[in-house]
């Protein structure tokens, strides 16, 4: 008889999305003469930048031609990428990185979800509270948080991130292994300055744990003393491994281009405590069950680093970035409590009155059609905060902000 991972089964459906394009169905079918505006998912609306559809038809030009055409990629990219990569996103900040520790993949929600793998299941694993679902779930399925008990999973240790601790997490209050951090953050649109990153550099160094960094977002820090990169913060390469997605830095979501940074500084122990690599476990995994970002993608990618391909992007991320600063100024023009949008395309917003997520996301919805987030659904600690992202239609924006001003 077939057996399943049991781990599986613990999952509940996503709970979150599939509520939200529920009671939104419900509103519409009820209401057909009434436009709702969502600024509730992060994906991009903009096109991608001309640069790199430029690059995609000389790609598939290429491919097309007996003697330009190209197989199976490398697994962990082409150097033509690596190398734009290492000297845009790293060289030019001090870092220096070599070509084998750079993997390109098919996006950064791939790698933080696979990088357990090469983990062991003993681990102590930490996530902020609220998260990105993708850490705790994939935890959930490689057997490492535990069991579902009142809400949270029990082999996990939370690091809650509320306006109290001005959503920097506080070190653990036990000894853990592995610490998930996403700055800027998805959901709350915070950051860590320098320092404060350093402190969980220091910790990590100090209690031999793992950093794994989320930097999604990276390329919407507008602020100075916020770090772009993990590896900026002396000591970072022997306890973190740094994810960076293409997705919303130039509109990729649906091309699928992102890279992992696994620095062969990095090491943990085996169980007779020998030193092993964590760059090599991840070249042999990925070379094992991943068979490399198709060429033209990376060469749509690669174009992002040309001159043109730069100002491309910089000009959507200013689109995004104003959204971000009409949604968070006319929110707080109302008396309203907001954090985040500043280094980041989401605004996390504290509900009036204290009123729970739902409540308040079922009001905005009814009321005046306007959908967000329920910060609940991120984690306990987003209970009576709503996420809005700035990736809308400026019409659409300025239309929802004009709404949500109406007095009721
Ligand atoms: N990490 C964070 C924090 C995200 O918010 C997202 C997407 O929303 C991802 C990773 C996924 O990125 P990708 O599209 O590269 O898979």
């Amino acid at each position: 008889m077939v057996s399943v991972n049991e781990n599986f089964l613990k999952l509940s459906e996503s709970y979150l999305f599939s509520e939200i394009a529920k009671r939104v169905n419900a509103f519409k079918i009820a209401n057909p003469d009434k436009k709702v505006i969502s600024l509730g998912i992060g994906d991009v609306t903009r096109p991608l930048p001309k640069a790199s559809i430029d690059s995609i038809h000389k790609a598939i030009d290429e491919m097309g031609d007996e003697k330009t055409m190209r197989g199976y990629a490398p697994e962990c990219g082409y150097s033509f990428l690596i190398e734009a990569i290492i000297k845009n996103d790293f060289n030019s900040r001090g870092i220096s990185l070599e070509q084998d520790e750079v993997f390109v993949s098919d996006g950064a929600k791939s790698d933080t979800g696979n990088i357990g793998d090469i983990l062991g299941v003993d681990n102590i694993v930490a996530v902020t509270d609220p998260v990105y679902p993708v850490y705790v779930d994939t935890n959930v399925m490689g057997g490492k948080a535990g069991n579902l008990q009142a809400g949270v999973w029990d082999r996990l240790v939370y690091l809650p991130c509320t306006p109290g601790n001005k959503f920097v997490p506080d070190f653990p209050g036990k000894e853990v292994d592995v610490i998930y951090l996403c700055y800027p953050n998805n959901p709350t649109g915070t950051t860590l300055t320098k320092e404060q990153l350093k402190g969980w550099v220091d910790y990590a160094l100090k209690h031999k744990a793992l950093l794994l960094f989320d930097a999604a977002y990276e390329a919407f820090i507008t602020e100075q003393n916020v770090p772009h990169s993990i590896y900026e913060i002396e000591g970072a390469k022997q306890v973190a491994i740094e994810f960076r997605s293409f997705s919303k830095t130039a509109g990729f979501t649906g091309l699928r281009c992102g890279y992992t940074v696994v620095p062969k500084e990095l090491t943990v122990y085996d169980e007779a405590k020998n030193v092993v690599s964590l760059n090599q476990l991840w070249k042999r995994r990925q070379s094992t069950k991943f068979n490399g970002t198709a060429y033209i993608i990376q060469r749509a990618a690669e174009a992002i680093y040309t001159p043109a391909g730069k100002q491309q992007i910089h000009e959507t991320i200013d689109y995004y970035m104003e959204n971000a600063r009409i949604i968070k100024e006319n929110l707080e023009s109302i008396g309203m409590e907001t954090y985040g949008g500043v280094n980041a395309p989401y605004i996390w917003m504290k509900t009036p009155k204290n009123v729970s997520s739902w409540d308040f996301f079922d009001r905005l919805l009814n009321e005046r059609q306007v959908v967000g987030t329920p910060g609940v659904g991120f984690g306990k600690s987003g209970e009576g905060f709503l996420r809005l992202t700035a990736f809308g239609k400026r019409t659409d924006v300025l239309e929802a902000v004009d709404r949500m001003k109406i007095k009721s």
